[in-house]
């Protein structure tokens, strides 16, 4: 096992020699894909591109358990006949794709054309497991080779066990763009577990505002690590750069190998703000807007508690730190004040069940005084405090 890694690196470094090809393949030739411009260091498919290492797999029993379909997730395919019906003909998507179901995986028909889901879905995260045939047959691109198409941008399936070709063609490279940062797959036959996050570009008025990316998990080793993506992925040209479309069906690639596929499954990700989401940080506006709708919601909560009570007060204060309003402030103040006023007629036998309730008080106004919510010498944080000194709270308990 050593000396076959070991063969296979010597293998990966020198192109075209007698050991790449006993490692199965070569690294390309040149004069293929579109040459290196002032963006790109490398050809596309270059030869010369350098090949990742070959770094061990997790082990199946630990990835099994992190396969497992969470609870939010959209299964696409579960192995049965049944959920191959989510699927059908890229080609035409009116018709039932002729790939089949065999051993509760779906597998390549040759010939038949991709297949692409049903559903239509953006940025996601996707788990796919693949095998490529254990019979090993053809070199290079010609082994094992299929893709995780999303959007158009190609994560590529192949056979990369021991077999030579170019580095950006290689199994988890994102097709014609970035090679994985390691060669982590298991021999073939055996189901290779994959999980992607893919997000698409964003763009305005033509112009990339939010990079979309990719990242990669082969075998539960990083491979593809947030690499931008510009456009769709393609065969010996550079990704034309341009928006993607916002939805669309994940298509698996034919070919021409009969590579096979099971438990698929994903999970929308939610949209990031230059999308007008929530995730990331938001313009200006958006946040004023996102605080004054939280703020009117605390407000409403305050109104609805028992009148008067401190619970009141509290949460009125708290709707002050989302957004400036002058009429809640004046309420507050009114509450605060006449909570203050209560405490000076407490009973001194009475002052000991308060205890926590007045110290949550104090905490609370003098953090509305640290972010300037309040005043520092607001008059009912000041007599709070006074209280709190009268009763001895404020002294530290002595250490045993
Ligand atoms: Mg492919």
């Amino acid at each position: 096992m050593k000396l076959d890694s070991a063969l296979f690196a010597i293998g990966a470094a020198l192109s075209l020699t007698t050991a790449a090809f006993a490692a199965g393949g070569s690294t390309g030739h040149a004069f293929y894909g579109d040459p290196p411009d002032e963006r790109h260091a490398w050809c596309v498919h270059d030869q010369n591109r350098p090949q990742p290492k070959v770094v061990a797999p997790l082990p199946v029993s630990e990835l099994e358990a992190k396969a497992k379909a969470p609870a939010d997730a959209v299964i696409l395919f579960d192995g049965t006949e049944a959920s191959l019906a989510k699927w059908c003909s890229d080609k035409n998507p009116n018709e039932p794709t002729k790939w089949i179901v065999r051993d509760g995986a779906m597998e390549c028909v040759p010939k038949s054309g991709y297949v692409r889901t049903k559903e239509e879905f953006g940025d996601c995260q996707l788990h796919v497991e693949w095998a490529a045939p254990s019979k090993v047959e053809g070199d290079g691109q010609g082994r094992g080779n299929s893709g995780i198409f999303l959007l158009g941008v190609e994560t590529q399936v192949l056979d990369s066990y021991k077999n030579l070709t170019y580095a950006d063609g290689m199994a988890c490279s994102m097709y014609g763009v970035n090679p994985p940062l390691a060669n982590a797959l298991r021999p073939p036959g055996e189901f290779q577990y994959i999980d992607i996050t893919f997000h698409r570009p964003i763009y305005k008025d033509d112009k990339c505002v939010q990079p979309g990316w990719v990242t990669v998990y082969c075998n539960g080793i990083l491979v593809q690590d947030r690499t931008q993506i510009e456009g769709p992925t393609g065969h010996r040209a550079r990704t034309k750069v341009g928006p993607l479309p916002e939805k669309g069906p994940l298509k698996l690639q034919d070919h021409g190998n009969p590579v096979r596929f099971r438990n698929i499954w994903y999970r929308p990700l939610p949209s990031t703000a230059a999308k007008g989401g929530t995730r990331g940080p938001l313009p200006a506006k958006a946040v004023a807007a996102e605080r004054k709708k939280i703020a009117a919601k605390v407000r409403k909560d305050a109104a609805a508690k028992p009148e008067g009570s401190v619970e009141q007060m509290l949460r009125f204060a708290e709707s002050l730190v989302y957004e400036k309003d002058d009429a809640t402030f004046a309420t507050m103040e009114k509450l605060a004040s006449q909570y203050a006023a209560s405490l000076k007629q407490l009973p001194a036998d009475k002052a000991g069940a308060k205890k926590d309730e007045v110290l949550q008080v104090d905490s609370a106004f003098k953090y509305l005084a640290k972010w300037n919510f309040v005043p520092e010498n607001f008059g009912p944080k000041v007599e709070v405090a006074n209280f709190i000194k009268a009763q001895g709270w404020d002294k530290k308990p002595k250490k045993k």
